[in-house]
C-alpha cells in the first residue's frame, strides 16, 4: 500500500532554510564568519568539500613526494576515492567496526604503512569520529591525518569543532549539508605553515572561472526558490521517484559523480549570500539538535532499531537521522514504504565503495563485510523542523512493523 500522493515533500537533510533576504548585497565574510561562530583557526572557502580535499592531498604530497596511498572507510562519500585519485594517489579502504561508521582500529593498523600519505577518518552523519585511532595510528607510521567532516558542520569534541584534532579538516557546503551556497568547503589545518600551503595550493591550483561561477550562482537562485516543503517535490521528490522506478538507487540519491571534480575559486556574491545565511546557523544547529534527540528516544522504543549517535563527550550535528535495522529484509521492507512517500526518508550513500560498477578502476576489490553490512542495513530520516509529529509517528509505525 503506497500513501497518499502528498503536496509538499521533506527533504532527506536539514539544511538551513534559504531566504530571498540572503541574495541582497552586503560585504561580510563567510570563511571568517564560521571560524569565528566555530572558534576555528583561519578557515579557507573552497568551491567544494571535494576541492577542499583535493587542495589537502596535493599540499600533503608535495611535502611527501614518495607517500601515495590515502586511507578512507569503505563506506563513505564515493567523492572521496574520486578524488584521491584525481590526485594522482591511491585510495585504501578500511574496513569498519561491526555495525558502526567507524573505521576498524585492527583493519587501520594492517593497511598503513610508509606508503601511507594520509589517513581519511569521516565525521559521517553529523556524528563524531574516533580520530584519536587515526592520529595514533598515523604518528606510528609518518603518515598524515585529514579529517572528512563533510557532513559534521558545527560538531564538536568537548568544546573544539570536528576538524582540528588532525593535521587538515574539511567541512561541505553543499546543497543537502546543511548551511549552503550550493556548492562549497571550508579547509584548515591546525599548524599556521600548513594552512599558508594549502592556501599558496590553492591559489596554484583552484582559480577563478566566470563560467563555474555563473553556473553555481545560478543554482544557487534555484535553490533558494525551491528549498522548501513545496520546490523539493520538484527539485528532489520527483527526479528521486524517477531514478527509483527505473531501478537506479544511485541516481537517485545522487551517488553518480564523474570526473573531472571541478576546482575552483568562490566568487564575491555567493561569498556574501552564505555569510548572510551562516548567522542563522548557530540558532537552526540548536534547534535540530533538540529536534534529534526527541525523535531519537522515540526511535529507541523500537526493538531491533539502532540510532547512531556520539560517544561520550562528543556533540554532532544532525541534518539526519542514521539507522540500523536488524538485517536487509527489514530495512527494504521499511524503504519499500518509505523511500518515495515524500517523508524525507532516503539511503545514505548506496554501497561500500567497492560496489559502485563506476569506481571499479579506482578503488580496490577489497573485502569488506563490515562496510557492506553497514550499506545493507542503514537508512536516514530526514531531520527537518519542517515534518510534524503526524509524519514522524508515521514512518515510526512502518519501521515498527519491519523490524518485528
Ligand atoms: C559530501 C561529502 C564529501 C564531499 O563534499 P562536497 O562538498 O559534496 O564536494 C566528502 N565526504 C563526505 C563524507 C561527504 O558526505
Amino acid at each position: 500500500m503506497s500513501p497518499p500522493i502528498r503536496h509538499h515533500e521533506l527533504p532527506p537533510t536539514a539544511g538551513l532554510p534559504p531566504r530571498w533576504s540572503d541574495l541582497l548585497p552586503g560585504r561580510t565574510s563567510l570563511a571568517d564568519g564560521i571560524a569565528a561562530q566555530l572558534r576555528t583557526p583561519p578557515l579557507q572557502l573552497t568551491c567544494s568539500g571535494t576541492a577542499a580535499l583535493l587542495i589537502a592531498l596535493a599540499a600533503l604530497h608535495e611535502r611527501a613526494p614518495a607517500r601515495r596511498r590515502v586511507v578512507m572507510p569503505a563506506y563513505t562519500c564515493p567523492l572521496v576515492p574520486l578524488a584521491v585519485h584525481q590526485a594522482g594517489l591511491e585510495p585504501v579502504l578500511c574496513d569498519l567496526r561491526p555495525g558502526h561508521y567507524d573505521m576498524d582500529p585492527a583493519a587501520l593498523r594492517s593497511v598503513c604503512d610508509e606508503r601511507t600519505l594520509a589517513i581519511v577518518p569521516t565525521h559521517l552523519a553529523g556524528r563524531v569520529a574516533a580520530v584519536g585511532e587515526a592520529i595514533a595510528v598515523a604518528a606510528d607510521v609518518g603518515a598524515r591525518v585529514i579529517e572528512d567532516a563533510a557532513q559534521a558542520l558545527g560538531a564538536r569534541q568537548r568544546e573544539t569543532s570536528v576538524g582540528l584534532a588532525g593535521d587538515i579538516g574539511f567541512f561541505s557546503l553543499a546543497a543537502g549539508k546543511g548551511l549552503s551556497i550550493y556548492e562549497g568547503g571550508l579547509l584548515t589545518a591546525r599548524d599556521p605553515d600548513l594552512r599558508e600551503h594549502l592556501l599558496h595550493t590553492a591559489a596554484r591550483i583552484a582559480r577563478y572561472s566566470l563560467r563555474w561561477e555563473l553556473r553555481r550562482s545560478i543554482e544557487l537562485l534555484g535553490y533558494t526558490a525551491l528549498y522548501r516543503p513545496r520546490g523539493l517535490r520538484l527539485a528532489y521528490g520527483q527526479p528521486l521517484r524517477r531514478a527509483l522506478r527505473r531501478g537506479d538507487p544511485v541516481a537517485a540519491v545522487g551517488d553518480d559523480f564523474g570526473l573531472p571534480l571541478p576546482l575552483h575559486a568562490v566568487g564575491r556574491w555567493r561569498r556574501m549570500v552564505g555569510a548572510r545565511a551562516a548567522r542563522r546557523l548557530p540558532a537552526f544547529l540548536a534547534d535540530t539538535a533538540a529536534l534529534a534527540r526527541r525523535r531519537l528516544a522515540r526511535l529507541q522504543e523500537i526493538p531491533g532499531i539502532e540510532v547512531l549517535d556520539d560517544p561520550a563527550g562528543a556533540t554532532g550535528v544532525w541534518p539526519f537521522l542514521l539507522l540500523l535495522l536488524p538485517d536487509r529484509r527489514a530495512r527494504d521492507d521499511a524503504l519499500a514504504q518509505l523511500w518515495q512517500a515524500g517523508l524525507g526518508v532516503s539511503r545514505l550513500f548506496i554501497h561500500a565503495l567497492p560496489d559502485y560498477t563506476y569506481l571499479a578502476d579506482i578503488v580496490p576489490a577489497q573485502a569488506v563485510p563490515n562496510a557492506r553490512d553497514f550499506a545493507s542495513r542503514s537508512l536516514t530520516i530526514g531531520n527537518s523542523p519542517w515534518m510534524d509529529e503526524a509524519d514522524f509517528e508515521t514512518i515510526c509505525r512502518v519501521l515498527e512493523a519491519a523490524s518485528a
